[in-house]
């Protein structure tokens, strides 16, 4: 089992090789930078969006515009703030024109977020729209069906409460669906008290995944990947 302080590290790995990533070269040209995602590297709650937008892109960090700013308002109505979870989107880069992802991109993207969700290690994920409902539940029902029903999900090796959640953006300017999205919000503490959901049994032969860090792990506390300050990745 690692240490959250071997996730971490093997977190930094990730975003590391993420920034440099040209899977999807449209992105990659258009981009300013990688929006790897930002908040507590072990946080019990993760929230996954769509893809950045321009202020995202510009500045480095998921969510810093207007539906961000409900985000932090929503935290904030449950007793959260946002360095106690963490916020990554489907896709790392910004879809030119903030088009849609393309079935490509979110594929070529999910390995990424597989690895977030694999080493921070979160009991409850909450998605924010359509794009990430899908892609973690493997399934095509929209978010409009399926909004503020949790239920457990299998993702990579653990299980974790998962909680459809309309997209911030989607109740900015729609007063019906900020009600809902607050109430959905509001059942939210009610999911991180409740019991970490149980593994699935391992298959005889399975392989058990193992994290090694990238390099020895620092003094407790200390984030220092190579020539960046902790701040640009906004770990805490
Ligand atoms: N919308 C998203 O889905 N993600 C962001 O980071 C910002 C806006």
């Amino acid at each position: 089992m690692a240490t959250a302080e071997e996730r971490r590290e093997a977190l930094t790995g990730v975003w590391a090789a993420a920034r440099g990533c040209v899977r999807c070269p449209e992105l990659a040209e258009a981009r300013t930078q990688v929006v790897f995602g930002a908040g507590h590297a072990d946080a019990d709650l993760m929230f996954v969006g769509e893809a950045p937008g321009a202020n995202e892109d510009r500045i480095g960090r998921p969510f810093v515009g207007q539906a961000g700013k409900l985000l932090d308002r929503l935290l904030e109505e449950i007793g959260l703030d946002r360095e106690e979870v963490f916020i990554a989107n489907v896709l790392k880069c910004r879809p030119p024109g903030n088009r849609d992802p393309l079935p490509a991109e979110i594929e070529n993207c999910s390995s990424y977020l597989r690895s977030q969700v694999d080493l921070i290690e979160p009991r409850v994920v909450c998605t924010l729209g359509n794009f990430a409902t899908k892609l973690l539940r493997a399934d095509p029902t929209g978010i409009t069906r399926l909004h503020g029903q949790d239920e457990v999900r299998v993702l990579g090796p653990r299980a974790v409460r998962l909680l459809p959640l309309f997209h911030p953006a989607a109740a900015l300017y729609t007063p019906a669906t900020l009600e809902k999205l607050r109430a959905d919000f509001a059942r939210i503490p009610d999911l991180l008290a409740q019991p970490t959901p149980e593994p699935p049994t391992p298959e005889p032969a399975a392989v058990e995944e193992e994290i090694v860090p990238a390099s020895p792990a620092p003094a407790a506390g200390g984030f220092e990947p190579p020539g960046e300050e902790p701040s640009q990745l906004g770990l805490f």
